[in-house]
């Protein structure tokens, strides 16, 4: 579960989504905190740089190997769940804590954390836990952009949303350790 202190960063990481939009970007932010202070924010810029581009992946990338010496307190505050690419790089950057706001329709990593998580017992993933916030910013962002790409994105994930989202909102948190 999230507690004040949790929300706040998870706050930030929401303010993060909403610059990617004035980027002309999905709402997709993340921030990294070490001991609740934050030390990385990311955001997607996929559009502008391919697919490799999220914001949690070239937030990592961006600290190089001083992420290793933090990690172990550093917990990541992402808008929506991870993808395989960015939990594979979290994994490997030694984050142990990860919350995420909305879950993701497809390409989510959440499995792939919680395979991780049965092997080390290092991971722990909790989501979603700003379901609602999120999904405002990609109606937002589907009023604004002209993107086709990152339209049909926004759309898909708040289809989904439409029809699952009872059954999803009801595993809160996802303890795997
Ligand atoms: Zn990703």
């Amino acid at each position: 579960m999230m507690d004040e202190y949790d929300s706040r960063l998870m706050e930030r990481a929401l303010g993060a989504a909403r610059s990617a939009i004035q980027n002309g970007e999905n709402p997709i932010g993340c921030v990294l905190a070490v001991d609740g202070k934050v030390v990385a924010i990311g955001e997607t810029r996929v559009a502008c740089g391919g697919p490799a581009c999220h914001g949690e992946n070239s937030m990592i990338e961006c600290l190089g190997h001083r992420i290793w010496s933090v990690a172990s307190n550093a917990v990541l505050y992402s808008t929506l769940e991870p993808c395989l690419m960015c939990i594979g790089a979290c994994i490997n950057a030694g984050i142990t804590k990860i919350y995420y706001g909305m879950d993701a329709v497809d390409g989510g990593g959440y499995a792939l954390g919680a395979i991780n998580a049965g092997l080390t017992n290092k991971l722990i993933i909790h989501g979603p836990t700003a379901h609602s916030q999120v999904v405002r910013l990609f109606q937002e962002y589907l009023t604004i952009s002209r993107n086709e790409g990152g339209i049909q994105y926004a759309r898909s994930l708040l289809a989904f949303h439409d029809t699952f989202h009872c059954k999803i909102n009801k595993t809160y948190c996802k303890p795997y350790i």
